[in-house]
């Protein structure tokens, strides 16, 4: 290809959306950098492959600073550096949260056309749903969402228990309501992951206006007269700059996005001349507002083999392997985050604040204990947050990581309603219905009941649900940093378009309102809106 219209710097959950809808204009010339690998490989088929990837798989291997707020505790952080970005690599749950969160982007954070209403048929267009066919849901769209393949007995007795402690069965967490117990629908497509990379990629292989790159680190924008104009990248030793007609579009993620912004001198000016770089374009808000969802959790051993845990061993492992292959069905075929809940930390509260996910093991993620007879996790994250941190750089150098501190806890009422989510999920797993499957609650652990002998349990054991969002916030105030056209404000031919410009996380997993996003900012550059029924 002669030159490149559109450079897309990162081919995660947003940009692999984008670089397939930008290129469905053949005129288009389109160029799409990721600093990870192809993410080709059974690992990242598999829906159980989610088992390894918190543990050091495809991500960039940083940690949080000191959480001033939990003891000065640094917490493993978790962030994918491959082909198709989280959607590669996280544990498949689709969900999006309440219609009232994208409400508030528009009326609380003066998003134009960023409401429930217009945003919805961007979350049908990117749908495949496998079961649901109504006005939430899109059918053709080329992401698969599809039921659990693969439930154990346990997860039905956890939704039945969750009924028993009184939070009613929801069919479908995406369409009239949010709040109850049921099963999550995930990002798969016949029994295989369906992430970016899979889903929007690999049908237009073909394509001889789209250019995919990997193993490339882009190492900052190069920005003359307030235009962007292109990039300077890094493969191996080498360097190069590469120029973009039209616009650079960075999707580099809520971390990776900031990162370069600063690293190319755009950024608060004071904190850019401190590290040696020269400001380009002076834009307080870049890095600020990094919010995020902690995750504290209730493990519980089991009384037999009712968990995948049982599946550890080798042999079990091999036959795990055969009845996948076969049937795609077995301990393979699931996500080990099958079934969860919404819910109200207090009757008070008007929407669900907090989410749990029923995880079919124990040590399913880095830093979480495994039970050696076996067991199950109910993990509890209050999903409204007010705590605020930021993204910095810790030099000039692009190769150092970054400074990520989500400052957990900074308001105390993130950690009050945290800890009635725990309160919860402890009284569900006492319910009759799992008595059967349960032998005793492990962690906590009955010594540990009062509010500071949770608190300092959860110190040394919430983690996060890797769900960083609003470092690059979209708005039209002083520190908002891209207009609801996600225009970098102040510059010309420059976008960002991925989870940064969240300017209030939604309440739930994020990667279905990111890929959401990127249908909407290829739209928006396109110029071709999808029309909202009057
Ligand atoms: C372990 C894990 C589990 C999760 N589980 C779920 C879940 O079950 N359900 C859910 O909804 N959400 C989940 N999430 C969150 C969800 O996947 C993310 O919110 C979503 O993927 C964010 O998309 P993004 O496009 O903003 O960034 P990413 O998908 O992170 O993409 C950014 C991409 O940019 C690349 N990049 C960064 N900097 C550069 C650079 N300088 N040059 C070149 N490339 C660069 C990165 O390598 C990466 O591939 C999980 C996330 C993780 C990490």
């Amino acid at each position: 290809m002669q030159g490149y219209d559109f450079i897309i710097v990162g081919g995660g959950s947003a940009g692999c959306v984008i670089a397939a809808r930008l290129s469905e204009d053949a005129d288009a010339r389109v160029l799409l950098l990721e600093a990870g690998g192809n993410g080709r490989g059974l690992l990242f088929q598999i829906p159980a492959g989610f088992a390894k990837m918190t543990k050091g798989v495809a991500s960039w291997g940083w940690s949080t600073v000191p959480q001033r707020h939990m003891k000065d505790r640094v917490l493993w952080y978790t962030q994918a550096k491959v082909l198709g970005g989280g959607s590669s690599i996280n544990a498949q749950i689709y969900t999006r949260g309440n219609a009232a969160d994208y409400d508030a982007w528009e009326t609380q954070h003066n998003c134009r056309g960023w409401n429930y209403r217009t945003l919805l048929p961007y979350f049908r267009k990117a749908e495949g749903n496998q079961r649901f066919v109504n006005d939430y849901h899109g059918i053709d769209g080329p992401l698969g969402v599809s039921m659990p393949l693969a439930p154990l007995p346990v997860a039905d007795a956890f939704i039945k228990a969750a009924q028993q402690y009184g939070i009613h069965y929801n069919p479908d967490f995406n369409g009239a309501q949010q709040q109850g117990v049921g099963f999550y629908q995930l990002t798969q497509r016949d029994g295989k992951r369906s992430s970016t990379a899979s889903a929007y990629l690999e049908p237009g292989t073909g394509r001889k206006n789209l250019e995919i790159r990997t193993g490339v680190q882009v190492l900052r924008v190069i920005v003359e007269d307030q235009r962007a104009v292109g990039v300077e990248i890094a493969f191996g030793t080498r360097k190069e700059v590469i120029r973009a007609e039209h616009e650079v579009i960075v999707t580099s993620g809520a971390i990776g996005s900031p990162k370069l912004l600063l690293q190319s001198g755009i950024g608060p000016a004071d904190e850019l001349r401190r590290l040696g770089i020269n400001p380009v374009h002076d834009l307080p808000g870049v890095g600020k507002n990094l919010h995020d969802h902690l995750d504290l959790f209730v493990i519980s051993e089991c009384s037999g083999p009712h968990s995948y845990d049982s599946y550890a061993k080798l042999h079990k492992t091999a036959w795990a392997g055969v009845q996948y292959i076969l049937f795609k069905r077995g301990p393979a075929a699931s996500s080990l985050f099958e079934t969860g809940a919404f819910w109200f930390s207090d009757p008070s509260v008007s929407l669900p604040d907090l989410q749990f996910h029923f995880g079919l093991g124990s040590g399913i993620e880095a830093g979480v204990a495994s039970m050696p007879r076996g067991g199950v996790t109910l993990n509890a994250a209050y999903v409204r947050p007010k705590s605020r941190g930021s993204v910095r750089l810790r030099s000039a150098n692009p190769a150092d990581v970054p400074l990520i501190d989500p400052n957990y806890w900074q308001e105390p009422e993130d950690l009050k309603r945290g800890i009635a989510g725990v309160r919860i999920a402890r009284d569900i797993m006492r319910q009759l219905a799992l008595r059967p499957f349960i032998l005793a609650e492990r962690l906590p652990g009955p010594d540990v009941n009062s509010d500071t002998e949770l608190f300092e349990h959860l110190c040394k054991n919430a983690k996060t649900q890797h769900h960083p969002v609003g470092t690059c916030r979209m708005g039209t105030d002083r520190l908002a940093v891209v207009s609801p056209e996600l225009t970098v404000h102040g510059l010309d031919s420059l976008r960002i378009c991925d989870s940064s410009i969240m300017p209030q996380i939604n309440s739930s997993n994020t990667n279905a309102p990111t890929i959401m996003i990127g249908e909407r900012a290829a739209d928006i550059i396109t110029g071709n809106r999808v029309a909202v029924a009057a």
